[in-house]
């Protein structure tokens, strides 16, 4: 079946569409007349999802790939920083008990694991004995200093962004700049027999759009993957419970209010409610179970929740309410169509997983773009191979959030915690774990979503306590290594905290520039 590669048809415009057309056709020159040719199609009758404020750290250089300046994509985005997550009474229904889960990595990672010398009854946090960034959250600064170049950190970072605007941006800088064609069109059908090839999509306007590989970001309507190739949808609604989420958007009480440079994730009875600040307004929204709580009661909390952090009154919160549906495709990419976004799967953004696996899914089909149709089929199989060990690890690492909790205030939480409702592989992580904590072995890939010190922040945040102790804490000199780890965090924390700038300060100087 040979056939060179020259035309690719991406059909959704939402932050799939454009980050996969934006990345396919930087790295294959589109803006050159021999360069790859991408056509992106898009609806003007269904409307993108437009949420998803929170990244992880890969979309700078994401971002930096497409020849984007940061300077115009935090100013055109209303973005700000984010430096991590702050979690709320995820593991007891009580006020005062939160953990961060930072964006860098323990001090040393590379050399010590200093997770194994630290323990409950240490003085600081394990986040604030090993990184110095869960303090930096806590004071309101940012990760970089006002003389940093551009996508370069102090200490790591990724971005809460306007997702409408984003996509907007995208969509100018694709079309601009880096040679992406596009047509406004419904596409009513596809040409081509499920069990071959697509041929062309068929636009109510344009007539047929053909192609040499065709890419699904159509959303939930998944209308190549499940409409033409009838790929099965594997649920994890028995692992992950939550499948309706209420958004809303928060004034600050003045402009120049300051910007948390964190999510923050509050747990709730039946649910969690996430907290995003931007440059103009917090994004804030409860996800949460719909067999558990009723919508009224669930959206009371949300109203609840956001007149107790905000001068808003409830009757000015306007509420937007969007049904989600947990679970990921069989596989993703069949013959010549390859599913990215929503499309191949939706997962609750706990922890901002749906964008980095964009981003990931598009660099690589970029990287490993078939040169011509013949090789197709053996691309296909490793990107599917990649991808389901993807999906499988989000989810252990999700559940992780909920299966370790102490919260025994309703169904909701004791469901969470029954380990009927745990994934065999992560079960298996937390019975191996009870005796050695998560380390680099745990997770062989290349280029995995969540590292084990992720693992770590995690565990050791909620409390988690192992049976015993690692025989490698017991030697002197790894334990002198360990104590001038700690001690070494502790002085580049007080470095930070005394020079880093207020995040608004920082956020206010690049827009300014
Ligand atoms: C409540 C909520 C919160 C979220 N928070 C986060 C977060 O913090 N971080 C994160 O990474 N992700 C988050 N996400 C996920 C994120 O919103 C999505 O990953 C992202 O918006 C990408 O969506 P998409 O492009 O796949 O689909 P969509 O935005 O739905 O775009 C689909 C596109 O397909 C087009 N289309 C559909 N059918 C047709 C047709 N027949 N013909 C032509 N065009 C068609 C539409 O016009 C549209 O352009 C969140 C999602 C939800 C629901």
């Amino acid at each position: 079946m040979a056939k060179p590669i020259q035309k690719v048809v991406i059909l959704g415009g939402g932050a799939a569409g454009w980050l996969t057309a934006g990345t396919l056709a930087a790295e294959h020159l589109s803006a050159q007349p021999d360069g790859l040719e991408v056509v992106l199609v898009e609806s003007p009758d269904v409307k993108i999802l437009g949420v998803g404020e929170g990244t992880w750290p890969t979309m700078r250089a994401t971002l930096n790939k497409m020849g984007i300046k940061e300077a115009d994509f935090i100013r055109e985005c209303d973005a700000a920083f984010k430096q991590g997550a702050k979690f709320c009474q995820w593991t007891h229904n009580d006020k005062q008990d939160f953990y961060y889960h930072p964006l860098v990595l323990p001090h040393n990672f590379n050399q010590i694991n200093l997770a194994q010398y630290w323990s409950n009854e240490y003085e600081l946090s394990f986040a604030d004995a090993v990184c110095p960034q869960s303090q930096l959250c806590e004071q309101g600064l940012a990760p970089k200093q006002i003389s940093t170049p551009e996508y370069a950190h102090v200490a790591n970072y990724a971005y809460h962004l306007d997702a409408g605007k984003f996509t907007q941006f995208l969509k100018k800088h694709c079309l601009e700049r880096l040679g992406v064609q596009y047509i406004q069109d419904h596409i009513d059908s596809v040409q081509g027999d499920p069990n071959s090839d697509i041929k062309g999509l068929v636009g109510r306007k344009s007539g047929l759009i053909s192609g040499d590989l065709f890419i699904d970001c159509s959303g939930f309507a998944a209308r190549l993957i499940a409409d033409h190739y009838q790929v099965a949808h594997i649920s994890q609604k028995n692992v992950l419970f939550n499948d309706t989420a209420i958004a809303a958007h928060v004034k600050y009480p003045q402009p120049d209010s300051p910007i948390a440079s964190h999510t923050v994730s509050t747990a709730t009875a039946n649910g969690w409610i996430w907290d995003i600040g931007l440059q103009s307004r917090r994004g804030v929204g409860h996800v949460f179970a719909s067999d558990y709580v009723s919508h009224a009661e669930a959206e009371q909390q949300l109203i609840d929740y956001i007149t107790a952090t905000s001068e808003m009154n409830a009757d000015e919160i306007s509420c937007k309410t969007l049904n989600l549906n947990p679970g990921y495709r069989e596989k993703f990419w069949v013959k010549n169509c390859v599913a990215i976004g929503v499309s191949a799967g939706f997962i609750e953004p706990l922890e901002a997983s749906a964008l980095v696996l964009v981003e990931l899914s598009a660099a690589m089909l970029s990287e490993n773009l078939p040169a011509d149709r013949a090789v197709m089929e053996i691309a296909a199989k490793r990107f599917n191979e990649t991808f389901n060990y993807r999906w499988q690890r989000i989810i252990d690492f999700l559940k992780l959030h909920y299966c370790i909790s102490q919260r025994d205030d309703s169904n909701y939480w004791r469901d969470h915690r029954d380990p009927a409702s745990w994934p065999e592989s992560l079960s298996e992580l937390l019975a191996m774990w009870q005796y050695q904590g998560p380390w680099k072995k745990d997770f062989t890939h290349i280029e995995e979503v969540f590292p084990s010190a992720s693992y770590q922040y995690v565990l050791y945040g909620m409390g988690y306590q192992h049976k015993t102790h690692s025989r490698a804490s017991r030697t002197r000199q790894q334990l002198h290594l360990a104590q001038a780890g700690f001690a070494q965090n502790q002085q580049i924390t007080e470095k930070m905290l005394a020079h880093l700038p207020a995040h608004r300060r920082l956020i206010n100087h690049i827009i300014q520039a």
